[in-house]
C-alpha cells in the first residue's frame, strides 16, 4: 500500500502541473496513467504540433510543453506509475483507497482526476482469436523490438505507426505489411520508403486485406487475412503487431459514484471537488459554466485543487497563502539555493 497526500489519474498536461502546485504547498503525490509516457494528448496525439497560447510561451510543440513540465516538477521527485489505469476507488474512514488494474493499492485522502477525455486504449483486432494471443506474439505496441530479430512479422494498419515500424524492424526482421485499403495515410517520406523496400524485396505488401484469423497452439503459427473481394491467403508468421490507432473510453471512472454529465464530471469552480468530498476533477474532464477547454485552464484548476486537497491532507494546519518570488517555504521545497 503506498501511502501519499494526493493521488493524481492522469500524467496528462494538467495532471502534471498540479504535480507542481501540490508540491510547492508541501503536499506529495503519486501520478498513475494508463499510456506509456507522460503528456496526455499533447505527446499522444499532437507531440510535434506548435502551441500558441501557453502564457509567455510565444510558441511550443506538445512535446516540449511536455518536457518542459516535467522539468518544473523535477525537485518533487514524484512516482509515475505509467501502464497502468486506475480501475476501483472506495473510501476507508477517512481516505480513499485506489486500486490499479495491476493491483497496486494507494492510500490518500486526495483523488485528483485529471483523466482529459479518458484513458486512451488501442484499437483492436476483430477477429476473435487475436484476443488469446495479446501481449504473447500479438500486439499494439512495441515494448521490447529485439524479441522481434530474425522472424517474422505480420503488420497490419496504414498510418504512421505501422509504416514507421515496418520500415525500422525490416533491418532485422522478414516484414509482412497489411492493410485494408490501397493507400497509406502516413507521411510521404515513409510510404515512399516503403514502396522501396518493396522493390528490394525487404517487405511484402497485400492491401485490401484484413486479419480474418489467428491459430496456432501455444504460440502463433499462421494467420488468415481477406481481401474485400472475399478471397483469402494464408501467411506464416510469428508475430503480430496492429496499429489501428487510439480510442478514449472513461471507462471505470463512471463507476465511482461521481455525478457525470455528458461523459465529463461536473466540479465546484471554488476548489473543483466533485460530488464526493476529496476527489477532484480538473483539465479535459471537469464541467462547469463556462469551461474552456484549454491547457491554460486546467493549469489554474489544478492550482485550486491543490490548495482544498491542503484542508484534507494537513487538517490541523492553516496554509497560508505566499508569491513563490518570496515564499521561503517554496524555495527549500524547490531546491534553490541562494
Ligand atoms: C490536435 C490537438 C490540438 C490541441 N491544441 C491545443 C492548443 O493549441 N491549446 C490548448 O490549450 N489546448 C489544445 N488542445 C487541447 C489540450 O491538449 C487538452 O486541453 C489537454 O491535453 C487536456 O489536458 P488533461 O491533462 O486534462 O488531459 P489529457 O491530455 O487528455 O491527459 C489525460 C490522461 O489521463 C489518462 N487517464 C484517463 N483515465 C485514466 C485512468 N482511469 N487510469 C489511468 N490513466 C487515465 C490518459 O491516458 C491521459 O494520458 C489540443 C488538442 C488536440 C487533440
Amino acid at each position: 500500500m503506498i501511502k501519499t497526500d494526493a493521488l493524481i489519474i492522469g500524467a496528462g498536461p494538467v495532471g502534471i502541473f498540479c504535480v507542481h502546485q501540490l508540491g510547492i504547498i508541501g503536499l506529495k503525490c503519486e501520478v498513475v496513467d494508463n499510456l506509456d509516457k507522460i503528456g496526455g494528448q499533447c505527446i499522444e496525439l499532437y507531440p510535434d504540433k506548435p502551441i500558441y497560447d501557453i502564457p509567455a510561451l510565444t510558441k511550443c510543440t506538445g512535446e516540449e510543453l511536455t518536457n518542459n513540465l516535467i522539468e518544473q516538477i523535477k525537485p518533487f521527485k514524484t512516482n509515475f506509475h505509467l501502464n497502468e489505469r486506475v480501475e476501483e476507488i472506495k473510501k476507508d474512514k477517512k481516505n480513499w483507497i485506489i486500486k490499479t488494474n495491476k493491483s497496486k493499492e494507494f492510500e490518500a485522502p486526495n483523488i485528483i482526476i485529471a483523466g482529459g477525455v479518458g484513458s486512451f486504449e488501442p484499437r483492436k483486432f476483430s477477429a476473435q482469436e487475436a484476443e488469446k494471443f495479446e501481449g504473447q506474439q500479438l500486439f499494439y505496441s512495441v515494448k521490447d523490438k529485439k524479441i522481434f530479430k530474425d522472424k517474422t512479422i505480420s503488420i497490419f494498419g496504414g498510418g504512421d505507426s505501422a509504416l514507421d515500424w515496418a520500415i525500422e524492424l525490416s533491418n532485422t526482421s522478414k516484414i509482412i505489411l497489411v492493410h485494408r485499403r490501397d493507400d497509406f495515410r502516413g507521411a510521404q517520406t515513409s510510404i515512399d520508403k516503403i514502396h522501396k523496400l518493396k522493390k528490394e524485396g525487404k517487405i511484402e505488401i497485400y492491401t485490401k486485406y484484413q486479419l480474418k484469423s489467428v491459430t496456432g497452439k501455444n504460440n502463433i503459427e499462421k494467420i488468415i487475412i481477406k481481401h474485400e473481394n472475399e478471397s483469402e491467403k494464408e501467411i506464416k508468421t510469428d508475430y503480430v503487431l496492429g496499429f489501428f490507432g487510439l480510442i478514449m473510453k472513461l471507462g471505470p471512472i463512471t463507476e465511482w459514484g461521481l455525478n457525470i454529465d455528458k461523459k465529463h464530471i461536473p466540479v465546484s469552480t471554488e476548489n473543483f471537488e466533485t460530488n464526493q468530498k476529496g476527489i477532484f476533477a480538473i483539465g479535459d474532464i471537469c464541467t462547469y459554466p463556462g469551461k474552456l477547454k484549454l491547457i491554460l485552464s486546467g493549469f489554474h484548476e489544478g492550482a485550486l485543487a491543490a490548495r482544498e486537497c491542503f484542508k484534507y491532507a494537513r487538517p490541523d494546519e492553516k496554509l497560508r497563502f505566499e508569491f513563490s518570488t518570496t515564499s521561503k517555504a517554496t524555495h527549500e521545497r524547490l531546491g534553490i539555493k541562494k
